[in-house]
């Protein structure tokens, strides 16, 4: 009986935690240019409902690269202290502000310890605020660094179409400049896309999106029922530090056992079904001691089986993207 308490208690911990942090947009909360699909909507009215950003094709390869069973995506959103932006009280943005002092040092140093590169993606602000960061990204020469807004700007409350075309021009051009060469991956802001967002993010000339949870493998982005040709790698809630380790990074539960449990899981599965695993991190979430001590117990799990291929987005996507073009998808 104590035993199955003590296992309970932490799981009813991690479900209460998963379910107030997950957020209420698009479940109750109107949210500007987004009027709410009435229970009487017709059919037709509902298919409009949903049409804007929809699954396409799935673009999973018939096989991996240099025989790999299933390709890992270790993928770190820097966002510091811009999650603090409305509220910058001192202590709190401390918090984020650990991401760029404590946390992402330990990051990389555990990807060279294990050999393994990564993606960053880094709103523009953030890395002004500590330029250092992409310095010492770059110094290891593997990773990639992606956009992710200008000042972590919420899209769909931009509310304004040109307003958000300048913040997404602003965040390639600065991104550009600081890493000598135009970045190929967008990742929005809190993973939130407004009506054009899609538009803006083709126009841009974008390789890939990893923004969008509707597949667990790459696939094409649908705009209103067209296909797009943008490649989605997509993320989700499940394989992200953020549910299990927020709001307010207090030294919240769960025990990062726990959430090493989960990532595992998931991990698991991929490799079975020969897919891709993508994993969501923050530096100054993940970066706290406990938690990189078990994002780095299942980088070893995951070495530890063969025909893993570690990989950024931008690799996944170009090979993707070449598959595709010579028919090596699987149907
Ligand atoms: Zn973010």
């Amino acid at each position: 009986m104590s035993f199955n308490l003590k296992m309970f208690v932490p799981v009813l911990a991690l479900a209460l935690r998963l379910f107030s942090a997950l957020p209420a947009a698009g479940q109750d909360q109107p949210i500007p240019g987004f009027p709410p699909i009435p229970i009487d909507a017709t059919e037709g009215q509902v298919r409009q409902g949903v049409a804007l950003v929809r699954a396409g094709q799935k673009l999973t390869p018939k096989a991996w690269p240099n025989g790999a069973r299933m390709v890992v995506c270790l993928s770190f959103d820097v966002d510091n202290e811009l999650l603090w932006r409305r509220t910058p009280l001192p202590v709190p943005l401390s918090q984020g502000e650990y991401g760029a002092t404590t946390g992402l040092p330990r990051v990389l140093e555990l990807l060279d310890r294990h050999s393994i590169p990564a993606s960053f993606y880094i709103p523009a602000m953030s890395a002004a605020l500590h330029p250092e960061m992409i310095q010492d990204i770059l110094r290891r020469k593997k990773h990639e660094i992606g956009v992710h807004g200008w000042m972590h700007e919420n899209l769909p409350m931009v509310a304004d179409v040109a307003k958000e075309e300048q913040l997404l021009t602003q965040s390639i051009e600065y991104l550009t400049k600081a890493i000598g060469k135009r970045p190929v991956g967008f990742r929005a802001p809190s993973w939130a896309f407004s009506q054009t967002t899609l538009d803006q993010v083709r126009k841009a000339g974008f390789l890939y999106d990893s923004s969008f949870m509707a597949m667990d493998e790459p696939y094409e982005l649908l705009a209103n029922g067209q296909k797009t040709g943008m490649i989605e790698l997509p993320i989700n809630w499940i394989a992200d530090d953020y549910p299990y380790y927020e709001p307010q990074a207090g030294g919240s539960l769960p025990d990062p056992q726990l959430v090493f449990e989960v990532y595992r899981g998931e991990f698991d599965l991929a490799y079975q079904e020969h897919a891709m695993f993508i994993l969501t991190m923050h530096p100054h979430i993940t970066g706290h001691r406990s938690r990189i001590a078990a994002l780095e117990k299942l980088v070893i799990y995951m070495k530890s089986k063969p025909g893993v291929w570690f990989a950024t987005l931008e690799q996944v996507a170009d090979y993707v993207k070449t598959q595709e073009k010579e028919g090596k998808i699987e149907k």
